[in-house]
């Protein structure tokens, strides 16, 4: 069987790397997209060395309809084929919403739901053209349930990413291409570190989390790797919550 081609947004750090690291462990050929071309060559590099075949960084902002496109065309002409759309850009800009802008709440959006419903959109089509199936992946939140003052903007657009998952896995189901969401908990990233590495933040962390750790991007890698798998083939339409147990908590 050819190898599988996997694009992941965003993926020139954080969440994204991770993600992508996973599959390159398990021999998938590797995009990164993201906003810093520079940026996603470097990540590319890594998920060689990891494992993948080949790997290509590609600069693609997912808000802009015509840069999905265009990075879309380029991985089928590099590789002639998408297996596996994993949906991870997204920005969190923690601004109190009486402080908040319409430009940034549109930006925030325009980032995490709009620039998925390109990208899913695109994707599926090609996969609906080639008859074989695939896996979409949406990377959303425990934000698409609890939020907060600083939140309203990225919970906003994670509830909204939650039904975009749901409404293209009834649409999408028919010709074999499964849509689930994976929402990450406490992650360390460079989106959260400002956070986590305040150790009065990281000793509530460790009393609120059941697992009493932080997460990795690779705890996540890891559920995108199994949902993307053949055993996961009956699961569609799903949030799977990777936190810990932290949202199981009633205290
Ligand atoms: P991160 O460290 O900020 O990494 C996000 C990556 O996405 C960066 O490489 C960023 O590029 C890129 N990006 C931003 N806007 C983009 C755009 N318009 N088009 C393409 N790429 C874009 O964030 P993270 O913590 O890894 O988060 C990844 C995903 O997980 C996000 O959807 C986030 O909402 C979700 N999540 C994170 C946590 C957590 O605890 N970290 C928890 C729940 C959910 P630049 O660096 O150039 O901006």
């Amino acid at each position: 069987m050819d190898k599988r081609v996997v694009i992941v947004t965003g993926a020139a750090r954080g969440i994204g790397h991770g993600i992508a690291a996973c599959f390159a462990r398990k021999g998938d050929i590797v995009v990164i997209a993201d906003l810093d071309a520079s940026a996603a060559e470097q990540s590319a590099g890594a998920m060689t060395a990891a494992g993948a075949p080949e790997s290509v960084g590609l600069r693609c902002d997912v808000s802009r309809r015509i840069e999905v496109e265009a990075m879309i065309e380029a991985v089928l002409a590099c590789f002639g084929r998408i297996d596996v759309l994993v949906n991870n850009a997204g920005i969190c800009p923690f601004v109190d919403v009486m402080q908040l802008t319409p430009e940034v709440w549109q930006r925030t959006l325009d980032v995490n739901l709009n620039g998925a419903f390109h990208c899913t959109q695109c994707v599926a089509r090609h996969m609906i053209e080639r008859g074989e199936g695939g896996r979409i992946l949406f990377i959303t939140s425990l934000a698409e349930n609890v939020t907060g003052p600083a939140q309203v903007d990225y919970g906003a657009s994670k509830a909204g990413l939650r039904m975009t998952m749901a409404g293209f896995a009834t649409a999408l189901g028919p010709h074999g291409i499964t849509c689930n969401a994976v929402a990450p908990g406490m992650i360390l990233t460079p989106m959260t570190a400002f956070h986590w590495e305040q150790p009065e933040n990281a000793a509530f962390l460790k009393t609120r989390v059941p697992v009493a750790r932080i997460g990795t991007p690779e705890d996540i890698g890891n559920a995108c790797v199994f949902l993307a798998s053949p055993e996961a083939a009956y699961i569609n339409g799903i949030t799977l919550r990777v936190d810990g147990g932290h949202q199981a908590v009633c205290y």
